[in-house]
């Protein structure tokens, strides 16, 4: 068989792989073509570190160099289809991948503080009741480089560097483990964007192979549990993949986790805000050393759930602290741009025209 005609090899796709293996990549062709070593390492510093658009922008490259950079590899973007700021200030991105799937992606600022929630999928699988990811089912996993391309992206878009990563977008990280373990190592590493490992947050529903990955890592990421309900039956209501990841096996994970857990667990009135439940749950926490976050349930979501009241959460709160648990209410942000889990690309597909789009 002959090549059809123009037809040129693919690019090596320089975020799809890890720092370490970018850099040898690179300083093989440097050398290769008679450049000095140095400038592989400045052409690494500018994939996460210090992200350029392009080759071109690499400026201190000599333009030769460029041109033979872009003529063998790529630095693929995230075409942004959509940006909307919140008058708190949070921040949100719907991101178009090459293959027409959207994404998004959230920027939350909280004082020095800045929060990026990033997706691990296209769509989710999970269907939990009152999620918006659930509602419109699952695309695909995404690669590597289209999950720490998220941060890529914001850095360039915005020129702040987040200080916390939390895996709180679309879809469950941990049913992408091939993706989101060499995304932890750019996140954290030194030629990557060097996030501090405790700053590193994945949450889950408790995909058990997924938490025990999570834990052989040496470095220090930290786990949340998405547990919304302190028994099996209530947990399955709201939760299908109880079934097959049951909550008591659930616990036994996180008390295996040899690092500090956090427990999410979001508010929907009548349904899980019981006094029982606060009990039931203080218990579960305390045997994992866990501490708890309770999420206020975000409008527009799925299903036909209604917010317990700020009030109730704070009872709620109160009845878990006085067991001796440590607890905390999740303050709701963005609330005016649709900013929980999955809603923008709802929006968006509700009312089919692009909004700030280019
Ligand atoms: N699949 C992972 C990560 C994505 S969801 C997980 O479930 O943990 C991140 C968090 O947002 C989860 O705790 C999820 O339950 C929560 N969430 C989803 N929809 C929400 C809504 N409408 N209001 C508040 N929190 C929501």
């Amino acid at each position: 068989m002959t090549a059809p005609l123009g037809w040129t090899p693919a690019k090596t796709n320089l975020l799809d792989m890890l720092p370490a293996d970018a850099e040898a990549v690179l300083r093989r062709f440097a050398e290769q073509n008679g450049e000095r070593s140095f400038r592989a390492v400045q052409v690494l510093q500018h994939l996460w570190k210090a992200p350029r658009a392009d080759f071109e922008a690499m400026v201190e490259l000599p333009i030769v160099f460029r041109r033979l950079l872009d003529e063998h590899f790529e630095i693929p973007r995230l075409a942004l289809a959509a940006r909307q700021l919140s008058s708190d200030g949070t921040e949100k991105f719907l991101f178009r991948l090459r293959d027409g799937e959207h994404i998004e992606t959230v920027a939350i600022p909280d004082g020095s503080r800045l929060t990026l929630c990033i997706s691990s999928q296209a769509g989710c699988a999970l269907q939990c009741s009152f999620c918006a990811t659930g509602a419109m089912g699952f695309s695909r996993n995404l690669r590597m480089f289209e999950i720490a391309g998220q941060v890529r992206e914001t850095i360039l878009l915005t020129g702040r560097k987040p200080t916390n990563i939390v895996f709180m977008g679309m879809g469950e990280p941990l049913m992408n483990w091939k993706a989101v373990d060499p995304t932890l190592t750019v996140l954290n590493d030194d030629n990557g964007f060097g996030i501090g490992a405790r700053h590193i947050t994945v949450s889950t529903v408790g995909v058990l192979p997924g938490i025990i990955a999570l834990g052989q890592r040496k470095e220090q990421f930290r786990l949340a549990i998405s547990v919304h309900a302190p028994t099996d039956a209530l947990r399955a209501t709201m939760m299908p993949i109880n079934t097959k990841y049951p909550l008591a096996d659930v616990i036994e994970a996180a008390k295996a986790f040899d690092r500090r857990v956090t427990f999410e667990y979001v508010m929907l009135h009548g349904v899980n805000d019981l006094p029982e439940h606060a009990r039931q749950l203080a218990e579960l926490a305390r045997e994992c050393k866990a501490f708890v976050n309770l999420i206020p349930l975000h409008a527009g979501g799925a299903g036909d759930f209604t917010a317990a009241t700020p009030q109730q959460i704070a009872a709620f709160a109160r009845n878990i602290r006085e067991r001796g648990v440590e607890v905390a209410i999740r303050k709701s942000r963005g609330k005016d741009i649709a900013a929980a889990c999955g809603q923008l690309r709802v929006e968006r597909e509700r009312r089919r025209t692009p909004v700030g789009a280019n």
